[in-house]
């Protein structure tokens, strides 16, 4: 017997079962996103694996052991893209859209990284990104962190998510906090372990976010980043907190927060959703100022935030599953032609209905059956509302309500009407 084939690893299938949940969700995302007005832009799934060098940075987790890089039939060396941000860039460079001007975007899609699947870690997995740039902040900061506020209130999880921020400051004041923290690691050497006695000269401050218990537990004695920010960097920040504390914004500064990307500088931040268990961070963000020019365009502030889509829907679902149950792909008419010959009729009437009334969902018999057997699919695909047509009077047509059982006689010119008043 030939061996099945089946998906790669940490790429998931999503089922028809599920996808209706995604669909409320990512349009509750988008609506929202339109809202503040944030435009969509669209970007390819492969870019050159040089973008992401020189952008993510070579000692990240991203760049060392997670990209899908490959080389196409002309040689060129390519990757699927593991995060939105630099892709943008390249983008804005490129259409010159990010000079003089400010730009407030947003993007949604599939970004993928070889990382050892688990529950909310895939190897393929959707974000929805935002991205602002020509504004320096921290006014548009605190925007942003509104917008995640209301996201979250959307989608009913406002309880069950904290926010945690810091800020790294600029290049300069966070080179110097990285010698403090080298010397600091040399002299705790002994309680290192290998892969951050690995990344100690090369990308120390990634062992501020390690996971090693014992290393953690190291860490709370490390210099904070805090006390080593800039004058500007801190005049930044004060701002941004003093901005959340008069907007009642709830927040924890957490002077370890680094994150796992090379670019930021100043603000970072991070949704926790502590239900979610060990892959508890739905979203994450921060500013990027020296992105654009270290991508090779000109100076431009820039800052951003990336959610993961499937732990938001695996929160959604976890805590609030009424939003669930109310949000079901239900039609609400199902149309049976009673004999062969009315099936025209029926794709007529159907196509008429969805005319006049877009809002509603309607699914047509095909395959003919007798009318207990149409029925009973109608009952299969929860509808509603039946209609039967029979091409013996061509004017008369059944409506029943399946919900309670009520059933009509009435003329076609009727059906509209009657269905407004039925599915009201
Ligand atoms: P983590 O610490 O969980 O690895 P990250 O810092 O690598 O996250 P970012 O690059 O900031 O994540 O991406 C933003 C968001 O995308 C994350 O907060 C998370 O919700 C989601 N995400 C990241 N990697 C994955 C993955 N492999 N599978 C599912 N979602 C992911
Ligand atoms: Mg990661």
């Amino acid at each position: 017997m030939i061996k099945n084939i089946q998906a790669v690893r940490g790429m998931k299938d999503y089922l028809p079962t599920n996808t209706y949940i995604w669909q409320v969700i990512e349009n509750i995302l988008k609506k929202t996103l339109n809202s503040y007005g944030y435009k969509e832009i669209r970007l390819p799934i492969i870019e050159k694996i040089s973008l992401y060098k020189r952008a993510i940075g070579n000692v990240t987790d991203i760049v060392e052991k997670e990209m899908y890089t490959f080389t196409d039939r002309n040689g060129d060396v390519l990757t699927l893209r593991p995060e939105g941000t630099a892709g943008c860039i390249r983008a804005g460079i490129e259409h010159g859209f990010l000079y003089n001007q400010e730009q407030r975007l947003w993007y949604m899609g599939p970004m993928f990284r070889h990382e050892r699947p688990q529950k909310g870690r895939y190897r393929q997995f959707n974000q929805i990104g935002v991205e602002v740039f020509g504004l320096k902040g921290p006014d548009i900061d605190v925007e942003l962190i509104m917008m995640n506020i209301r996201l979250w209130k959307e989608l009913g999880i406002s309880n069950h998510v904290r926010l945690e921020i810091n800020s790294l400051g600029s290049l300069n004041s966070c080179n110097n906090y990285r010698n403090v923290l080298i010397k600091f690691l040399e002299k705790n050497k002994n309680v290192l372990d290998e892969n951050c006695k690995n990344r100690m000269y090369i990308n120390p401050m990634r062992i501020l976010d390690s996971k090693n218990p014992i290393i953690k537990n190291l860490i709370h004695d490390a210099p904070k980043i805090n006390d080593y920010l800039d004058d500007d960097s801190r005049i930044h920040f004060n701002k941004f907190c003093k901005l959340l504390n008069e907007l009642d914004i709830r927040y924890k500064i957490n002077p370890y927060l680094v994150r796992g990307l090379d670019y930021y500088n100043r603000t970072v931040i991070e949704w926790i959703a502590d239900s979610l268990g060990s892959q508890s961070t739905i979203c994450g963000g921060g500013r990027y100022d020296n992105l654009v020019k270290q991508l090779g365009g000109y100076c431009t502030p820039a800052i951003g935030f990336a959610l993961g889509i499937e732990r938001i829907v695996c929160l959604v679902e976890g805590v609030n599953p009424y939003f669930k149950a109310t949000n079901t792909f239900n039609i609400d008419v199902y149309i049976i032609p009673y004999n062969e010959d009315a099936q025209l009729m029926a794709i007529n009437l159907s196509e008429k209905l969805r005319d006049a009334m877009p809002q509603f969902k309607f699914v047509t018999n095909f395959g003919g059956g007798n009318l207990k057997k149409q029925i009973k699919r109608a009952v299969k695909w929860q509808a509603s509302i039946i209609i039967i047509l029979n091409t013996i009077n061509l004017n008369e047509i059944i409506v029943k309500d399946l919900r309670n059982g009520k059933q009509q006689k009435i003329s076609k010119s009727q059906i509209i009407n009657l269905l407004h008043t039925l599915l009201k």
